[in-house]
């Protein structure tokens, strides 16, 4: 195949973001790879974009210390899995685990969009082709942190959220209950109620806590109080790194569990599995070490009864990117969606385009080669932030 010739990592953000809140898409950074003939491909990923680009840029120091192009220039970018290795490797010092894994995710998802183009497939048919004949994404529903809003204020702006949601054509959506102090844990059992009474019966309804709890029978005490509400999973009810406990609460919770959403490689991904014993996995495309890792986050959560719903919080690069993993990957019931329509984001809106289409919750399989996605390069000049 054609060789490699150029990176790039560019750091892109929205420059009216407020700092004060938890949106993903206020800032990105995009790797663009170049092979010879002049074909790119790009990936992103979620985490701070100039220490990413500082990672990926960083001198040679030594063999476990190196720097990206060194190893990715010359190389065939067909070679996914061997190329992963070899970053992990090379990387290893200063990687293995947290940013240095993030930036390879980006890497990784750049080099498969790259491939398919060269060799003019889906990257789903890199990852072994469809398993599924339609896709299932869920949309999440963020009103924001409170700030100094009334619950009442967020409540209206969550229902507005889930009817743009269900007009736009998704059957299953995730409430963010981040409400913090604003309610007591008898509060949030009413709102979670008053949530699925906004929906009706019919709609897949998850959950997110955002780490409310410290102690797991303080998550179980309000999971109690809801399990009648028909709620598909229950994300980040514990702080991330309690796996005893998410085990405790996994073992006998009325609701699947989910958490990991910050985990890096299969390894750790593992540790959620064996000790942590959640039922849903939430490692990131873009967080996890990019397809590579997560086809095999997804094949080793086949062997422990588990799910993988990827977290993907980011722009229309990560978006696609759920596309295709859920076309190829087993035990992959739904992937987070950032709908540009339910949320207002103009990195969202606007790096990428086409956006596709949903119909009765589902989306047709990705069309074109690689991620089937192209970037906006007036965007790009206009979001960069590194001139
Ligand atoms: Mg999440």
């Amino acid at each position: 195949m054609t060789p490699i010739a150029t990176i790039e990592v560019i750091p892109v953000a929205n420059p009216d973001s407020n700092p004060d809140d938890l949106d993903g898409t206020t800032e990105t950074v995009i790797v663009r790879i170049t092979d010879t003939n002049g074909l790119a491909g790009i990936g992103e990923c979620d985490a701070p974009a100039h220490v990413v680009k500082a990672f990926l840029e960083m001198p040679t120091q030594h063999l476990w210390c190196r720097n990206a192009s060194e190893i990715l220039i010359g190389a065939d970018p067909v070679e996914t899995v061997a190329l992963w290795e070899k970053l992990y490797e090379g990387t290893i010092f200063p990687g293995r685990r947290g940013l240095g894994i993030h930036a390879l995710s980006a890497v990784d998802i750049a080099l498969h969009d790259l491939a398919g183009k060269q060799l003019g497939v889906p990257v789903y048919k890199l990852l072994g082709g469809a398993r599924r004949e339609s896709l299932r994404p869920y949309c999440t529903i963020f009103p924001g942190m409170p700030h100094d809003r009334s619950i009442k204020e967020l409540m209206a702006i969550i229902e507005g959220q889930f009817e743009t949601a269900l007009a736009t054509g998704f059957d299953a959506v995730k409430m963010e209950v981040l409400f913090g102090d604003l309610v007591s844990d008898a509060e949030l059992v009413r709102h979670i109620r008053a949530g699925r009474a906004m929906l009706g019966d019919e709609i897949t309804m998850a959950l997110d806590f955002g780490y409310r709890w410290k102690s797991w029978a303080d998550a179980r005490w309000v999971l109690d109080r809801v399990a009648d509400c028909n709620i598909y999973f229950a994300e980040a009810p514990l702080q991330h790194d309690d796996l005893a406990g998410h085990a405790r609460l996994a073992a006998t919770s009325p609701i699947r569990i989910g958490g990991a959403e910050f985990g890096a490689t299969r390894f750790e991904a593992r540790e959620w599995l064996e000790t942590g014993r959640v039922h849903v996995i939430q490692c990131a495309i873009d967080r996890a070490g990019g397809f590579t890792e997560l086809r095999r986050i997804c094949e080793l959560a086949e062997f422990y009864g588990a799910d993988v719903i990827p977290h993907g919080w980011k722009t229309g690069i990560t978006s696609a990117c759920g596309r295709h993993l859920q076309a190829a990957c087993p035990r992959t019931p739904l992937f987070e969606y950032i709908s540009p329509v339910v949320f207002d984001s103009p990195l969202r809106r606007d790096l990428v385009s086409p956006e596709p289409v949903i119909e009765n919750g589902r989306m047709a399989l990705p069309e074109g080669p690689g991620l089937g996605i192209e970037l906006n390069e007036e965007a790009v000049e206009r979001y960069r932030t590194d001139r």
